[in-house]
């Protein structure tokens, strides 16, 4: 008898369904076996991308005319909750796809769709090259410039942090056409990996998610002309932010699929584990953290798949993706501290899986808005409803 898991479980159509289940049958397969060895190592999993192309994981952002799947965010979701479940690092792999794919799927021409998704499909990723030095979660204070030159411009900074840095085919990068105008002064580029003048010169030693390749991107002259402007010239900043808006719930699944990860191995262990003549799981202070790990489960998934229902009915997701991301990385957290807690003097050790969930989940509350972000987004609409209300009221 297959036991019931306690975890809500959201109620999917039939094609996420057949998704989820295929992404869970390649992520215990294929992925989850080498998830210690890519930690330990440091290491890529280029077997992995081989693997999405394979069996269609590398077009679930793509357009089917293209193609792809074109699946709907609640069904990607899904997959990228099963991958994250089996192994963070290809997890966030899979979510960093979306961050080069989504500015494309919102302003890119016809064209630059077509070679870069079509490349994506191939397994080679776009990559979003946004902070530097000078600017994470204030993105308006880039410095790197997009000066005019000849038939175009001539790109001159250093991006850090690039997410799939170095294995992808294409770089969105975000860089000033106007000094002077501050946000509005922001344009996106599509640059191919094989331009002249850009170069990745280092990958980051990570904490966690130690199979995914975080990188410095060097770009020196790189010549760019109209063709390669993703959306509007001096508006990039709004398309990185409204991609932001939708990567933000692809990490809050990532968060889902550590959290479940960890609370599991937890669970597992309080009923293995016996002290004093009894289970762990028969005393009240771990069954109890874990029965609210369970609910804060349980309410992370609500607010996931709701935020991804939210914009597949066409809504916008600012508020609800920074409660999802917010929260679901936040329980992330609660989670893998248990599980550490629950295996005890193995749980700091090496290789006992609730040691690396630890590290892998400490990401999530950090890139792609971090936790103070998400409730600086939150705290200033809670202050525009209230002002917005008294104001009516004051009007009626
Ligand atoms: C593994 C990894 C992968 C990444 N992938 C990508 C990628 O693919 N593309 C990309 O462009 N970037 C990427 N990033 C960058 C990431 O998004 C940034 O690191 C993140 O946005 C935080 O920016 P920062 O590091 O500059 O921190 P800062 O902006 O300097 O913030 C430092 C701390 O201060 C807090 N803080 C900042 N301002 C406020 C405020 N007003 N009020 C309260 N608290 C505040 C922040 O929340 C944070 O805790 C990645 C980073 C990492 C580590």
């Amino acid at each position: 008898m297959k036991a019931k898991d306690v975890i809500w479980e959201p109620r999917l159509d039939a094609e996420a369904t057949e998704w989820k289940e295929r992404a869970r049958a390649v992520a215990a397969e294929r992925f989850a076996p080498l998830a210690e060895e890519l930690d330990r190592e440091q290491r890529y999993p280029h077997e992995h991308i081989e693997t999405f192309v394979e069996t269609g994981l590398s077009g679930i952002l793509v357009p089917r005319e293209l193609g792809g799947a074109g699946l709907s965010m609640v069904a990607i979701c899904a997959i990228v909750e099963e991958v994250s479940a089996a192994c963070s690092s290809t997890g966030a792999i899979l979510a960093a796809h979306a961050l080069g794919a989504v500015p494309l799927q919102i302003g890119g021409t016809v064209a630059q769709r077509e070679t870069m998704l079509g490349d994506l499909l191939q397994g080679k990723a776009v990559s979003f090259a946004l902070t530097e030095r000078g600017a994470g979660s204030d993105a308006a204070a880039i410095t790197t410039t997009a000066l005019a030159d000849g038939d175009g411009w001539r790109i001159d900074g250093e991006k850090i942090y690039v997410g799939n840095g170095g294995a992808a085919a294409h770089y969105i990068v975000f860089a000033k056409t106007d000094v002077d105008a501050g946000p509005r002064g922001i344009t996106a580029f599509a640059v191919p990996g094989d331009a002249a003048g850009l170069v990745v010169d280092r990958y980051e030693d990570k904490m966690g998610i130690r199979g995914t390749l975080t990188s410095n991107l060097r770009l020196e002259g790189v010549h760019v002309t109209p063709a390669n402007i993703v959306g509007e010239e001096n508006r990039g900043l709004k398309l990185a932010l409204q991609t932001l808006d939708l990567g933000r719930v692809s990490v809050a699944a990532q968060g889902l699929g550590i959290a479940l990860a960890a609370y599991r191995l937890a669970a597992a262990e309080a009923v293995r584990r016996e002290t004093f003549g009894k289970p762990l799981i028969e005393n009240q202070g771990i069954a109890f953290p874990l029965a609210d790990i369970a609910t804060e489960l349980s309410a992370a998934r609500m607010l996931t798949y709701e935020a991804a229902a939210a914009h597949d009915r066409g809504e916008r997701i600012s508020l609800p993706g920074a409660m999802a991301k917010l929260y679901s990385s936040e329980v992330a957290h609660r989670a893998a501290d248990l599980a550490v807690q629950i295996y005890g003097g193995d749980g700091f050790c090496k290789p006992c899986p609730a040691e690396r969930l630890y590290r892998d989940q400490r990401i999530l509350q950090i890139y792609e808005g971090a936790s103070e972000i998400q409730r600086l987004v939150l705290g200033r609409a809670i202050g525009d409803s209230v002002r917005a209300e008294a104001a009516a009221t004051v009007g009626a």
